[in-house]
């Protein structure tokens, strides 16, 4: 048990390297989804984020555009571009 830490740590830290906006996250199955469905989205309220299996969570955008839903909630927020 003390290895599969040890591996999600390492894994964790590889991904960190990429992230340039923190709080990000998608499906590393997202490829397999229509090009104007494939998303990313930067809120764990987000029901279609909630749905993205934890061993397909990447952290970071991706290169996809951000999730209808998670622009919606970044509404009145400061974070919206
Ligand atoms: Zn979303």
């Amino acid at each position: 048990m003390a290895k599969r830490t040890r591996r999600a740590q390492q894994a964790d830290h590889l991904y960190r390297g990429s992230i340039d906006a923190p709080g990000t996250y998608h499906s590393t199955e997202e490829y397999k989804r229509p090009a104007a469905e494939q998303v990313y989205h930067n809120t764990d309220q987000c029901p279609e984020g909630r749905e993205i299996l934890p061993e397909h969570r990447a952290p970071g955008p991706g290169g996809y555009r951000l999730c209808d839903v998670c622009r919606d909630m970044a509404v009145g927020g400061s974070t919206a571009p």
